[in-house]
């Protein structure tokens, strides 16, 4: 007996998720006494309800129907108040018990009954319960982890980004990442006629939303169905309702801890959209972007409209470079959002100094940059290009203060160059140098592809 219980022990010590603990009683039970099956139900004192383990603990009451869920909720009062364990249906349930506080139970299914398997229980319970408690905990703290990490990371997004179409996709998936079980929404209203506008993801099919989210004023607060099973989380800033978050899942309720998580992680959120407003209307009497100093895109286009004007008034040369970082999603996604940044600085640095003085830079987008070089051919804006190539694979980037696991990473750039024809506008000189872009991306990257020397025009597929 005293081996069975040691060898329990052993192997539960080494089991690190329900899922693996599950599967050591079941095997354990299975070989030693012999049972059917195990399962393991754990009473949840937030909202008061049981729990089933092996479910990724979703509630028994979205799971079962109402008698079965009944019977569970009579059986767990009965064993805590009556007796050690109950029988029923060819089942036995035990209670499961911390520092005599009752957390949950077992239930073993086609077991017999004798004294051998009462006194092992009596003790098994208790090693049992302590390892669903760790994992309980566990599970807690990964979750605070994950909230004070998305915290941040909205808070470091603040600091540097106003671009919405920005903001929003990683807004999202901060969400989607923060509830992973259920489906998030992000509406904001729209200036021309208030209405709610779906901006992430791409669709939302479920017109309960939409009437729920029309209720939404300037003075709502949070509000959940009554299965508990969409939230909606409407966008306030300066008393002003913009936007809401919507949270809806097939199984799982929101629990009250994390309903106060989302909270929270709205009113952020609402400020960082604010400020990302504020600042683009700032920003629209600027010239220069923030983060690397080039011509921001509506500089860059006056720009190229005085230049094409030139170049067509005085019959010179002017070419045009687009680039664009290789797999930066990756550079994100593997560093963060403030590598990401970091690069895109650095980037903009060796591109500046190995530019001529006259040549005219600008952040087109994201991680797009557009160079205008006056007075200059496809065959040297080629070899500009080349330059700027090689300077910046050759680049290493220090990302140890930010990431200090790493040290040094560095990136590769594509690029469409075109030069100038006489029928062009500033529309079609950004899309012959965008295709040329585009093959040089399908080309394998890291290289230059000129407009002029393609056999025939591509259709860019986005
Ligand atoms: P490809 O080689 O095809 O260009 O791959 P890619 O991953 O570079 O392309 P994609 O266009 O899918 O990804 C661009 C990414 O750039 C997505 C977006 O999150 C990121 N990004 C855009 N603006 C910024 C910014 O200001 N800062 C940071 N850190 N990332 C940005
Ligand atoms: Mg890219
Ligand atoms: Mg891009």
């Amino acid at each position: 007996m005293l081996e069975k219980i040691s060898e329990l022990s052993k192997l539960l010590n080494s089991s690190y998720s329900a899922k693996s603990i599950l599967t050591v009683l079941n095997e354990f039970f299975a070989e030693n006494f012999p049972c059917i099956k195990v399962e393991l139900y754990t009473f949840d004192f937030t909202t008061s309800q049981l729990r089933d383990f092996s479910r990724n603990w979703l509630y028994i009451d979205d799971i079962f129907d109402k008698e079965t869920v009944i019977k569970y909720y009579k059986i767990y009062s009965d064993i805590r108040t009556k007796k050690v364990f109950e029988d029923i249906d060819n089942k036995v349930y035990y209670p499961l018990k911390q520092n005599e506080k009752f957390i949950g139970m077992l239930e073993l299914s086609m077991v017999n009954v004798n004294d051998e398997l009462l006194s092992f229980l009596s003790t098994a319970s208790d090693i049992i319960s302590l390892k669903v408690q760790n994992i309980i905990l566990n599970e807690k703290m990964q979750k605070n982890i994950n909230f004070h990490d998305s915290m941040k990371n909205i808070a470091k997004i603040i600091e540097t980004q106003y671009e919405l179409n920005y903001i929003v996709p990683l807004i999202g998936e901060m969400f989607d990442k923060f509830v992973s079980n259920h489906l998030i929404y992000i509406f904001l209203k729209k200036t021309s006629d208030d209405a709610f506008e779906l901006v992430w993801p791409s669709a939302c099919n479920d017109s309960k939303i939409y009437d729920m989210i029309n209720i939404l004023t300037d003075k709502s607060e949070c509000i959940l169905t009554a299965d508990k099973k969409t939230g909606i989380f409407p966008l306030i800033s300066e008393k002003k309702l913009f936007g809401c978050i919507v949270t809806k899942s097939m199984e799982g309720k929101l629990n009250e801890k994390e309903v106060d998580y989302i909270v929270q992680l709205t009113n952020q959120v609402a400020t960082t959209i604010n400020r990302a407003n504020v600042y683009a209307e700032i920003l629209k009497h600027a010239t220069l972007d923030a983060l690397t100093g080039f011509y921001n895109k509506r500089q860059l286009n006056e720009r190229l409209k005085q230049e094409l004007s030139n170049s067509q008034r005085q019959k010179t040369p002017l070419s045009v470079i687009m680039t664009d970082i290789d797999f930066f999603k990756g550079v994100n996604d593997t560093y963060g959002h403030a590598v990401g940044d970091l690069v895109l600085r650095t980037i903009s640095d060796v591109i500046r100094l190995q530019l001529r003085e006259y040549d005219i830079a600008g952040r087109y987008g994201g991680e797009e940059f557009t160079i205008i070089l006056p007075n200059t051919n496809a065959k040297s804006a080629v070899m500009v290009a080349e330059r700027l190539r090689k300077a910046v694979e050759k680049t290493k980037i220090d990302i140890s203060k930010l990431s200090p696991e790493h040290k040094k990473i560095n990136v590769t750039i594509s690029q469409g160059v075109h030069e100038v024809q006489k029928d062009d506008t500033v529309e079609t000189l950004i899309m012959n140098a965008d295709k040329a872009l585009y093959k040089a991306k399908m080309d394998g990257r890291n290289r230059v592809i000129c407009s002029n020397k393609m056999e025939k025009p591509l259709e860019k597929v986005k």
